[in-house]
């Protein structure tokens, strides 16, 4: 029996493993061990291991490691406690393959604590590009790692890129692709009465039986400074619009801080009767929720990945996604009110979906990756290719 570890640290983490997590339970040949950490257990950031455990998963060990205050020093400091705590665990129970996921900052926690500990590292999402400290973390994480799952040919292409092992590298799709696809396929049932009953939020009640956008938008680490601002343009475009809309609260980041106290002035300076607002919703209902959306607003990878194979329109502010591969169902526009306002109206204008795109996958990836799981031994030791 071969033993996964797998560490989700959010709920971005959770979209993009569940199908992996589900898939490795399937196999017999394969145990898993589930670290649930960071933010996946905090309330304020929408408790997504709550989520995880109704769904069906059993947290293994849980990881207290995100030190208060929202900016850049307590993000490192953080991820100086996630290094010593989860080097303990893996200690304990002694994986044969740790998986790391995505780009955000727990995920280079797993990769170096596990690294030291010569147990080899699977990485999803390597080889993509964006803006953000998620960027050098991807990156670094890829060289982290013994195994690659990479959701499209140009990403296994830049992996190779950075000295990384033919052999090592499968183009598996991306996991958060299998969940769009099961939602598209049979996820009929969202509707407003639905929505409300399973998850309360805050503001007037929007009706999602008729039309409505969703905003989704994280501070950007590299210029957290201008959180608060980059917000307030997006919430004024909301505010001139007055097309009902739903809004999502930010994921932790440096800057996260700044982004939340945009929206709580506006919340209550405006008190606008168009917006309701949610922590967070449990994948499958937040990707049904956007299907059923005129268009999705904001920074999200959400919208380049999962919106890309739904065809759902969206609005990308900002440089928090540059570089990353995208669909025709994106805009993109600067952090200002008036560029914000008129891409909206044009997806309203169009009055549409895209085609679906299957630029990050075709909704296979979790069987494929819980396959080459059990099938390749990956050493630790690795040597850059030239
Ligand atoms: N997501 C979710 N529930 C929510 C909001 C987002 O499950 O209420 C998922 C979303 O479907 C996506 C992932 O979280 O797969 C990443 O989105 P997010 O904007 O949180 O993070 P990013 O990838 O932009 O850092």
């Amino acid at each position: 029996m071969k033993k996964i570890a797998v560490v989700v640290s959010s709920r971005a983490s959770y979209a993009r493993v569940k199908s992996v997590l589900k898939a490795i339970n399937e196999n017999p040949q394969l145990e898993l061990f589930l670290i649930g950490a960071a933010s996946l257990l905090l309330h304020k950031y929408g408790n997504a291991a709550e989520i995880m455990e109704r769904d069906g998963f059993k947290i293994n060990e849980k990881v207290y490691m995100i030190i208060e205050g929202e900016n850049p020093t307590t993000m490192a400091k953080s991820v100086g406690v996630g290094i010593m705590e989860l080097a303990t665990i893996f200690d304990n129970y002694k994986p044969d393959v740790v998986v790391s996921i995505a780009d955000r900052f727990e995920t280079i926690c797993t990769a170096i604590a596990a690294s030291y500990l010569n147990i080899p590292v699977a990485h999803i999402q390597g080889g993509e590009v964006s803006g953000s400290i998620d960027e050098k973390v991807r990156h670094a994480v890829t060289k982290f790692s013994s195994l690659h799952f990479v959701s499209n040919p140009l990403a296994a292409k830049r992996v190779r890129m950075m000295g990384e092992d033919e052999k090592s590298i499968f183009v598996t799709g991306c996991p958060s692709v299998d969940l769009a696809k099961e939602v598209k396929d049979n996820y009929q049932f969202m509707n407003t009465e639905y929505l409300y009953a399973k998850y309360g939020g805050t503001g007037e009640l929007v009706n999602i039986d008729k039309q409505f956008i969703v905003v989704l938008q994280h501070p950007v680490t590299t210029e957290f400074q201008n959180a608060y601002q980059q917000m307030h343009e997006t919430l004024m475009a909301v505010n001139d619009l007055n097309i009902p809309t739903i809004i999502l609260w930010p994921n932790i980041d440096a800057g996260t801080d700044l982004t939340a106290k945009s929206i709580r002035k506006f919340r209550e300076e405006y008190n606008p009767s168009h917006v309701h607002f949610f922590r967070n919703l449990a994948p499958e209902d937040f990707l049904a929720l956007l299907l059923r959306a005129k268009c999705l607003v904001g920074n999200s990878s959400v919208g380049i990945r999962e919106c890309s194979f739904l065809g759902v329109p969206v609005v990308n502010i900002g440089n928090r996604q540059d570089g990353r591969d995208r669909g025709e169902n994106v805009l993109d526009v600067k952090h200002n009110k008036k560029e914000i306002i008129n891409a909206i109206e044009r997806h309203l204008k169009k009055n549409g979906h895209y085609a679906s795109d299957t630029l990050y996958g075709d909704g296979k990836a979790g069987p494929r990756i819980a396959d080459y799981l059990h099938t390749t031994n990956p050493s630790v030791e690795k040597r850059f290719v030239e």
